[in-house]
């Protein structure tokens, strides 16, 4: 795997059993540390278990993934991922490109479950 880069303070992303962190984010926190972490499977509930690799370097680089997901009634749909600061963790918003396209309500794009 090639090296991931912490998009808070560039230092390198580790994977961990499921999250992804900065080496810079150490617990407890220091004065110095950084918050970075984003859960692997953030997006289980939609259908997406995991990210490729190629799909980390993307968001961690600011840039849009396209993500095939399911919602809860089990309609597939379509949309792009950014990766979107929460505060104590990262994870992935939707971006819907074509208005017309109906948007999951934002129950069924739940994905805090984890918490
Ligand atoms: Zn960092």
């Amino acid at each position: 795997m090639s090296k991931l880069s912490c998009p808070i303070c560039k230092a390198e992303v580790v994977a961990f059993k499921n999250l992804y962190k900065c080496i810079n984010n150490t617990y407890p926190p220091s004065g110095d540390s950084c918050k970075f972490v984003l859960f692997d499977d953030c997006l289980s509930k939609l259908g997406k278990n995991s990210f490729e690799e190629d799909e980390l370097q993307i968001l961690l680089n600011g840039g849009q993934v396209e993500l095939n997901l399911i919602n809860k009634t089990g309609k597939g749909f379509s949309c792009n991922g950014v990766l979107e600061d929460r505060g104590k963790y990262h994870s992935v918003k939707f971006v819907f490109e074509d208005s017309k396209q109906q948007v999951p309500s934002k129950s069924e794009l739940d994905n805090d479950a984890i918490f």
